[in-house]
């Protein structure tokens, strides 16, 4: 037996589901409630199988999509909620056990989101540790050159990926596809083909749009200037941004790399994920032995550091990949890491006339 919405009002039916039998879980009744920030263009569609004790995965989709493969654990076709009235129990019956799954749309833009925090925890941990000899501004720098607490760059950050999770779900609605099938993930070879792709689309788009943030005086002071409080970058602060720039940057530079690629929104989730942990780690402040990311990208936190100076504020705009476009339009600083008086190591540009010259424009 089906507990379905027949009221004109399907969505509001089904939030009544999910939240009144939701609270014999407590992890389902966070979901719901985060979900119920989704924009109204998107359909939820829920079923609440009241005989077997589960809930069945739920799936957002556009209002007007027919039928799909579940997502989750069993293997059955479900129906949107126009599709499911007409539907009998029986059809559901194969499916067994705790059922709960959420769509590839939904975890590429959360899962992201989860690893932000979960890599910058690591890099805050990290900082109580004996690490002074790998620091690229002495312990303590960013209490006194910063001119934002820590406290409201959390905020801050918070604001703008709560945007991000509205543009996001409202790009996935109108771009998601409507035949109702999960695609099937191509061979690996496409994927890391994709994958290239996605890095350059993303890297070319933020290059010129970063860029013109500089050049344009009354976008740098009322929107990028916000991302460069933090002369003394760290880890939690990468995505420190006026919301604004993380729509143009992040969210429809991401939103073009994963169309542009051609991937799949299981894809995207990995994709997005590594994004997210390079943009974190160019921000960390430090330079440790062994990461890996500063071995395999000459983009990396000293060349992001460099950056966020004063005299490197026209300089290595280039992110979160690749260098070449500094190096292809000759904004390239090139920089040495050496060892700072007083313990650590700092970047240090190589032509020093270039970086006065710069800071005094
Ligand atoms: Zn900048
Ligand atoms: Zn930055």
């Amino acid at each position: 037996r089906l507990v379905l919405s027949d009221s004109a009002d399907k969505n509001a039916f089904l939030w009544l589901q999910l939240f009144g039998t939701a609270s014999r879980t407590a992890h389902l009744r966070f979901l719901a409630a985060a979900l119920a920030l989704v924009p109204s263009p998107l359909d939820l569609c829920c079923v609440w199988a009241q005989d077997l004790g589960f809930f069945h995965p739920f799936y957002l989709r556009p209002r007007f999509g027919t039928s799909f493969n579940c997502p989750g654990v069993c293997s059955g076709k479900i129906q949107t909620v126009d599709g499911l009235r007409q539907q009998r129990f029986g059809e559901l019956g194969e499916h067994t056990g705790m059922a709960f799954a959420v769509s590839d749309e939904l975890l590429g833009t959360f899962v992201p989101i989860a690893v932000y925090w979960l890599y910058s925890g690591l890099y805050i941990v990290m900082d109580r540790m004996e690490i002074d000899d790998y620091r690229l501004h002495p312990k303590g720098e960013d209490e006194v050159k910063n001119v934002v607490s820590k406290w409201t760059v959390v905020k801050g950050v918070l604001v703008q990926q709560g945007f991000q999770i509205a543009v996001s779900l409202l790009l996935f609605t109108i771009i998601g596809d409507d035949s109702g099938t999960v695609r099937k993930q191509p061979p690996a070879l496409v994927i890391a083909l994709q994958f290239i792709i996605a890095m350059f689309v993303m890297d070319t788009w933020q290059y010129f749009m970063h860029r013109y943030m500089h050049i344009n005086k009354f976008l740098y002071k009322h929107i990028h200037s916000k991302h460069h409080t933090l002369v003394v970058p760290y880890a939690f602060g990468a995505l420190y941004n006026h919301p604004l720039e993380g729509l143009i940057l992040d969210t429809i530079g991401g939103a073009l790399s994963f169309l542009v690629a051609g991937m799949t929104p299981r894809t995207s989730i990995f994709f997005f994920s590594f994004a997210t942990i390079k943009t974190v780690d160019d921000h960390c402040g430090l330079w440790l032995p062994g990461n890996i990311l500063h071995m395999l990208f000459s983009n990396n936190s000293a060349y992001h550091d460099i950056h966020h100076q004063l005299y490197g504020n026209k300089y290595n705009f280039s992110q979160p990949f690749f260098v070449m476009w500094d190096k292809i339009l000759g904004t390239y600083m090139p920089y040495t890491l050496e060892e700072r008086k007083g313990g650590g190591l700092e970047a240090r540009p190589v032509n020093l006339g270039l970086a006065a010259q710069s800071k005094s424009d």
